[in-house]
């Protein structure tokens, strides 16, 4: 699939139009990526920090996530962003892992540095991204709350890590197979004892009661269920995040308010998780108030 208006371009090849030839090549890679809003705020980083930066997307094949990065690095590209289905087989490629990666076991940014630099490197800034927006856009202190993940894919495996490091009192990782939340909880097991937090696995049925804050890190939206967990997880003024955005994102925001919940989208988490992968990038750190409202402008004026 490429973008509308545009040929399809081979494999591994960008598909957006030729800008200015000193940039840098940064890519989102996914397939589906049409729908991506990557481009649109990368490039609003660029302009506001000056950064030659040209930013495309990608359609990886299901079949050739590899052979459509190598193709983007022999393309000169210098680094990528990742999304669903590919952020652990991105992690597999990774020849360096930050720590937030290596905990998660999957990557949504890559650096395409070379050998003599030490080859690939991986992160994962999903789980930052949620608790910057968390703390500092939403002010909420996550400290001492008592939080409800759902989902232990491959969002869910990124924030783990992060949102126990911003030491909750307590973290319940709930998912429909909940044998993957108990895999990844293990694996997490001691990364939350040294941030103070408890820290237990449970399937969607029975994942306890009245939360302070409880994040939709599933792909049930998708589906147009309204929500995957009872109302009594919530408490009145919990805090409720659905990572997805926009219509997707409408159906548990709603349930959420109706329980007497504060809803919030995944729209500050996907800018703030943005800024932290240019940061990787390019060093600078860009501002994401006004790229946060210029996306949700775009995205309001478009249904
Ligand atoms: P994924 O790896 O495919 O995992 C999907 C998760 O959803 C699994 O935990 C799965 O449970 C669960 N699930 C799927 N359908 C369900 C249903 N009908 N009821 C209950 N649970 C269901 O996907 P992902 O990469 O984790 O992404 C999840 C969502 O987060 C996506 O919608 C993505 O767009 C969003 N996201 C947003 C941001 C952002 O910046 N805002 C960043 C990353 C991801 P099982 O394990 O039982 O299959």
């Amino acid at each position: 699939m490429s973008e509308p208006g545009l040929p399809p371009g081979p494999p591994g090849l960008p598909t957006t139009a030729a800008p200015a030839l000193a940039a840098d090549l940064y890519a989102v890679l996914g397939n589906p990526v049409a729908h991506s809003r990557s481009p649109f705020i990368h490039a609003r980083f660029a302009a506001q920090t000056g950064q030659a930066v040209r930013y495309d997307r990608v359609l990886a094949p299901l079949d050739g996530f590899e052979d459509a990065v190598r193709a983007f690095a022999a393309a000169g590209g210098r680094g990528c962003n990742v999304t669903v289905p590919f952020k652990f087989a991105a992690c597999a490629l990774a020849a360096r892992r930050s720590e937030r990666a290596e905990l998660a076991q999957a990557v949504n940014v890559l650096r395409l540095d070379g050998p003599a630099a030490g080859g690939w490197f991986g992160d994962n800034t999903d789980g930052i991204g949620l608790v910057r927006d968390l703390e500092g856009n939403a002010g909420v202190v996550l400290r001492g709350c008592r939080v409800l993940l759902l989902g232990a894919g491959g969002a869910g495996a990124g924030v783990l890590g992060p949102l126990l490091a911003a030491r909750p009192a307590e973290l319940v990782l709930a998912n429909r197979t909940p044998q993957r939340a108990a895999a990844l909880v293990q694996r997490h097991r001691d990364w939350a004892g040294r941030h103070g937090a408890r820290l237990a696995a449970a399937g969607l049925d029975e994942p306890g009661r009245g939360f302070d804050v409880v994040v939709n890190a599933t792909s049930s939206s998708l589906g147009g269920a309204a929500a995957p967990v009872a109302p009594g997880a919530l408490r009145p003024g919990s805090l409720v995040v659905d990572l997805m955005y926009g219509a997707a994102a409408q159906p548990f925001l709603d349930w959420a308010r109706a329980h007497g919940a504060l809803a919030r989208d995944g729209l500050g988490m996907l800018v703030e998780q943005a800024a932290e992968a240019f940061h990787v990038w390019r060093g600078v750190r860009p501002d994401t108030a006004p790229v946060l409202a210029a996306l949700r402008a775009e995205i309001e004026g478009g249904r």
